[in-house]
């Protein structure tokens, strides 16, 4: 591994890019690499989405991306296709930002990268080089060398570390940038296209880079379930888990982020690359055992959650209305994929309850057995319990007043920590967090 040191290289100015897979990470790259100052085409495959950008509206709410995608329109060097075999032939480097899905054995479904590569490889200029995005099993970039077949293009793994709800900050800041290649010079070559990104570029090889990438997500799962699990065992013992994470996180060996209790991990990336990575690691006879128990703890978590909900609120469910509040897996974004707000959601109804959620991003929800609904107070209206699952400010900033005119018990679960509790004990209502002693007991 090597950490590039951008003086001595060589700068090879606008390039003619075309990034495939036009989703939270392809129209994020697409819209940055043109803001670098490059020539981009993204392509998608889905012709809604693809009109839909073209007439300025985004399919994903990501903050700065509507700006940065509007400036590269306006000024000529960023354009939306579905045209796979216009774009390629006139490119030097091909992103591919394609879904990884899980497969039904755990592993990440590469078919789509496979598919596209395997469309585009004869359309390839020479000199050409294919840049892989998405998260793969290690060794897919081998795969990708082995099926274009051709000596005069070559292959780089540059995973992509961007979180959703600070995509563009991510992109355009990254902690580092990952490139793994056998040719050097066609690493150098993309390490050259973040000239303008002032970051450390961290040169390695194939297995190395798509490793760096599942350890990362891995590691920071992992994290999350550790404190989770603390949360619980200040539950039982009485301690305060924020307490608990204050006096952490000032450690500088341990470090302030991913450190906080809540509903569990979610999203589209943490569930399905900790089974993707197991999965890979149990095929080679090597287990990741620290990874697949933070898997198991992350289930069992949310089940606690759910318990503890039901215990607490459930002396009758089928005549209880829970209001959820948030359903994306976590503020700032619009994406529910594997989210805990949903999954404990639909326990709660599996457990007789009713629920109506209120999320400010209005999601598409994959289920009909919670109600959605356009406002907070329509969420509160007659509500027997809330539960928030999602850290929106919306949440905490409405008054606890609010809250008790609306609600027609006086529980609430704050999986986020976010509810000012003693304002609302002042109100006559008891905020629940997992890992604290409740209002009326602190002090006895
Ligand atoms: P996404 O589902 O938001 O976007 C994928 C896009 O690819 C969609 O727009 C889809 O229509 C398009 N597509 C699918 N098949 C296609 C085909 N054959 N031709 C053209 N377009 C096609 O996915 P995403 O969240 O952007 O993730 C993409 C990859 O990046 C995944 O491997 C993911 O693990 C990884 N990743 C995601 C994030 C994140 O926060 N979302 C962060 C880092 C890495």
């Amino acid at each position: 591994m090597r950490i590039l040191n951008k003086e001595v290289w060589w700068s090879m100015g606008a390039q003619k890019i075309v990034v495939i897979g036009t989703g939270y990470v392809g129209l994020t790259t697409g819209a940055c690499m043109a803001h670098l100052g490059h020539e981009v085409i993204c392509v998608d495959n889905d012709e809604t989405k693809i009109n839909s950008i073209r007439r300025g509206i985004l399919p994903i709410y990501e903050e700065n991306l509507s700006e940065l995608v509007t400036q590269g329109c306006d000024a000529g060097n960023l354009s939306f296709t579905t045209n796979l075999s216009d774009a390629i032939p006139d490119t030097n480097f091909v992103f591919l930002c394609l879904p990884t899905p899980t497969s039904d054995d755990g592993s990440a479904d590469i078919t789509a990268i496979i598919g596209v590569v395997a469309d585009i490889r004869t359309h390839l200029k020479s000199g050409a080089v294919v840049v892989n995005k998405s998260t793969v099993p290690v060794n897919s970039a081998n795969s990708l060398v082995e099926l274009i077949n051709r000596s005069d293009i070559d292959v780089v793994s540059n995973p992509e570390f961007l979180r959703e709800g600070s995509a563009v900050r991510d992109f355009l800041m990254p902690d580092r940038i990952v490139v793994g290649c056998v040719n050097p010079m066609a690493g150098h070559r993309v390490a050259s296209l973040y000239e303008n990104v002032a970051s450390p570029i961290v040169l390695t090889d194939f297995a190395s880079a798509e490793t760096i990438k599942y350890m990362a997500n891995s590691y920071l799962a992992m994290r999350i379930s550790f404190i989770n699990e603390v949360a619980s065992f200040c539950h039982s013992i009485g301690a305060d888990v924020l307490e608990v994470v204050k006096g952490l996180t000032l450690d500088k060996r341990i470090g302030a982020t991913f450190l906080m209790p809540g509903p569990g991990w979610g999203g589209s990336c943490f569930p399905k690359d900790t089974r993707a990575i197991s999965r890979g690691a149990d095929l080679t006879g090597e287990r990741l055992e620290l990874i697949e128990t933070a898997i198991a703890t992350n289930t069992k978590h949310q089940l606690r959650i759910v318990k503890l909900i039901t215990d607490l609120a459930g002396n009758n469910p089928t005549t209880s209305r829970v209001c959820l509040l948030g359903l994306t897996f976590k503020a700032g974004t619009d994406d529910v994929r594997e989210s805990p707000a949903l999954i404990i959601g639909q326990a709660l109804v599996s457990e007789g309850f009713s629920v109506v959620a209120y999320d400010p991003m209005q999601p598409r929800i994959p289920t009909h057995q919670i109600a959605l609904v356009g406002t907070i107070e329509e969420a509160l209206r007659g509500a027997d319990v809330v539960v928030v699952a999602t850290e929106w400010e919306e949440f905490s900033s409405l008054a606890a007043e609010n809250y008790a005119d609306a609600m027609r018990g006086k529980l609430l679960f704050d999986l986020r920590y976010v509810l000012p509790r003693e304002k609302f004990a002042a109100v006559g209502l008891e905020v629940i967090t997992l890992g604290q002693r409740p209002i009326r007991e602190i002090g006895k």
